[in-house]
């Protein structure tokens, strides 16, 4: 027999609402409530809209519940089982999940909705295709464009008690609606939305950089490339025809999910070890790897030139030895992305001494 390729059987989302203003069309997606006089719906809200209007233009009935989520720090396997468990305890599950806000907020979402009919606690679930009951309904309506978490099959979660930060990757975990309105993102501060921004910009150029390759993750990387250019290298990026565009090109991304290489790994070293976010923490790292990514790391610099971006340095000078062992060890353990950007010898090109020399230039 020959060698069987292993072709993956790919979900997208299954509806969206696309176009300014079209949150106002919000009640006509969410699905209708059943008989049961108990049912709700849940929403996760970024706690940046806690004092803003938006509030009252979501379509929240007096059952509903509104939890404004903190996202100070990324989300954690233990906060997911908190917002579940309290759910459950609740004489009905909600009929419906609904995130607002940006990637973390979107994630939450999708693991809550997850654990409310999977037994255990989310990390039984951090890894792929573990998630064996579809979760509760989920729709999401991004309020920053670039995490490409709209789009995607995983919810990233921090699991501190295992020092990992890991996905839940299932089918069950994408979203079942999406409201994609780019009203939304006009109150983000500058320099947030060119960090989650750059997040589809590094996803897409990593992928296309790398050897896993196929022709619709290419085609869609190359597009929200393509519109990234459009938006961070014109006159003003947060234009309403560019958070357009931008929403767009994050939805693209997210679809393609391509495979990451050097900068998300670094990245990730920066999250677990300093607590860095992950948009801007991506940042980080491409500012050190232009060796690796020279083309791109020059169009990187044009557009944070462009925008006046404030790029913090010296985040990793005074980190103790133990410190930078802990870098080098958080980095080098993804191996998929690695493998994808240098080939199986990674370790060969990225010794120790090398990912230090990285993280020193940040
Ligand atoms: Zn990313």
């Amino acid at each position: 027999m020959t060698n069987m390729i292993n072709f993956k059987n790919t979900k997208n989302v299954a509806k969206y609402l696309f176009g300014k203003g079209c949150l106002e069309q919000f009640d006509s997606v969410l699905p209708v409530l059943g008989n049961n006089p108990d049912s709700y719906n849940v929403y996760f809200i970024d706690y940046f809209f806690q004092d803003k209007e938006l509030k009252s233009k979501l379509p929240i009935k007096p059952k509903d519940q509104v939890v404004f989520v903190d996202t100070t720090d990324e989300p954690k396997t233990t906060l997911i089982d908190q917002f579940a468990s309290v759910l459950k305890e609740e004489s009905t599950i909600p009929s419906c999940v609904i995130g607002v806000g940006g990637g973390s907020v979107l994630d939450i979402a999708k693991a809550v909705s997850n654990m409310l009919t999977n037994e255990g606690k989310s990390q039984d679930y951090q890894g792929w295709d573990l998630v064996k009951n579809p979760g509760v309904y989920k729709i999401g309506v991004p309020t920053l464009s670039g995490t490409g978490a709209e789009a995607s099959c995983t919810c990233v979660l921090t699991n501190v008690e295992r020092g990992i930060k890991l996905g839940m990757n299932s089918d069950h975990t994408m979203f079942d609606q999406l409201v994609l309105d780019p009203e939304l993102t006009a109150t983000v501060p500058r320099d947030q939305y060119f960090y989650s921004g750059m997040d589809t910009y590094l996803h897409c150029m990593e992928s296309l950089n790398g050897s896993y390759r196929n022709v619709i993750i290419d085609a869609l990387s190359q597009k929200a490339i393509e519109l990234c250019r459009e938006v961070f290298l014109s006159e003003d990026m947060m234009s309403e025809e560019n958070r357009e565009k931008m929403m767009i090109a994050s939805y693209f991304g997210g679809c393609a999910a391509g495979n990451v290489g050097i900068v998300h790994p670094i990245s990730a070293g920066l999250s677990i070890v300093l607590g860095s976010h992950h948009c801007i923490a991506n940042c980080f790292a491409m500012k050190a790897l232009e060796e690796f990514y020279k083309k791109e790391y020059a169009e990187f610099n044009q557009m944070i030139d462009k925008n006046n971006i404030f790029m913090p340095v010296g985040l990793c000078k005074n980190l103790s030895s133990e410190e930078y062992e802990k870098l080098y060890a958080s980095s080098i353990v993804h191996e998929k992305p690695l493998t994808n950007a240098l080939g199986e010898d990674f370790k060969k090109v990225l010794s120790k001494e090398k990912v230090f020399e990285i993280f020193r230039r940040i």
